[in-house]
């Protein structure tokens, strides 16, 4: 595996790479949910390209980047176990160069949910991606889909800008108990990891109600909530049920739709959604 650090290695690296190239966007801190983006990403391409790069930009809260977690030599490991060929660690002035000064902002689909609780994270997140979606030039990029508001926002920058590579959603990687695998769960105090498997529980009450009948959003809402409040320690962000392609809030679930949730325990926001069939 060869690690690069600079614009002008990685454009030299994929001047003529085995194709299909595959892309996996992250910010390190690598777990298992990482991984399945990996082995998804080497089994369908000849070349894989993972980018390790903690967003500045992506941030709303400058104390939340100052204490992301960052154990690069493990990442590193990590990417050669999975087959890696490209891994990027570029320091934040190769990313952004001096005067950088474009933002790239998505419409309708950023702006709920964690566009609301994070302000200018989805711009954050749209500028970066782009600018990796042009240096590496893959056919395939894959992300997850426990951020599946990112998937969308990212689908739709894809999509308006022409971009070429096709965003590749991956299932959501969870522990035993139900909760979602997460570099910010190292963060959780033991009660508060012990408490964090509600995120799971409130999904799938809703998921049960919804697959014993009911329709109305604000009900699904509801069992969603009542079963987080069950829980001392979490406090609620935000609970929604909205159409799954434009993260509008139902009043009736009639189609696809997601569940999706943002939970506080102390300092740590943690997040998971679950998608209802149409
Ligand atoms: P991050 O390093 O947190 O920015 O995540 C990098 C990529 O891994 C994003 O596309 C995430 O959606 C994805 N990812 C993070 N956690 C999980 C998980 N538990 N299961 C599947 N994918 C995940």
């Amino acid at each position: 595996m060869r690690v690069l650090r600079t614009r002008t290695e990685l454009h030299a690296a994929l001047a003529a790479p085995p194709r299909p190239v595959g892309l996996v966007p992250t910010m390190g801190w690598l777990h298992d949910g990482h991984r399945a983006l990996m082995r998804r990403a080497r089994a369908e391409n000849a070349t894989v390209v993972v980018t390790i790069f903690v967003n500045p930009r992506q941030f709303n809260v400058a104390a939340d980047h100052a204490r992301y977690p960052r154990a690069e030599s493990r990442d590193l490991a990590i990417c050669v176990e999975e087959g890696v060929d490209i891994a990027w660690a570029p320091p934040v002035e190769e990313v952004y160069p001096s005067g950088f000064d474009t933002t790239v902002s998505v419409g309708a689909v950023a702006q709920p949910l964690e566009g609301a609780a994070r302000p200018g994270h989805f711009e954050g997140v749209a500028t970066v991606v782009a600018v990796l979606f042009d240096l590496v030039g893959a056919e395939r990029a894959y992300f997850g889909q426990k951020d599946a508001q990112q998937v969308l926002v990212i689908r739709q920058m894809a999509r308006d800008l022409a971009l070429p590579s096709a965003v590749i959603a991956c299932p959501t990687v969870r522990e035993p108990d139900g909760l979602a695998l997460s570099s910010r769960n190292v963060h959780l105090s033991p009660s508060e990891r012990a408490a964090a498997p509600v995120l799971r529980r409130a999904l799938l009450a809703a998921l049960a109600s919804w697959a014993a009948g009911a329709r109305s959003a604000e009900a699904l809402r509801g069992v969603m909530r009542g079963t987080l409040a069950k829980e001392p320690l979490a406090t609620i962000e935000y609970v929604s049920c909205a159409d799954a392609a434009t993260l509008e809030e139902l009043h009736v679930v009639a189609g696809p739709a997601l569940l999706s949730l943002a939970v506080r325990f102390g300092t740590t926001r943690l997040i998971d959604n679950e998608p209802l069939p149409g």
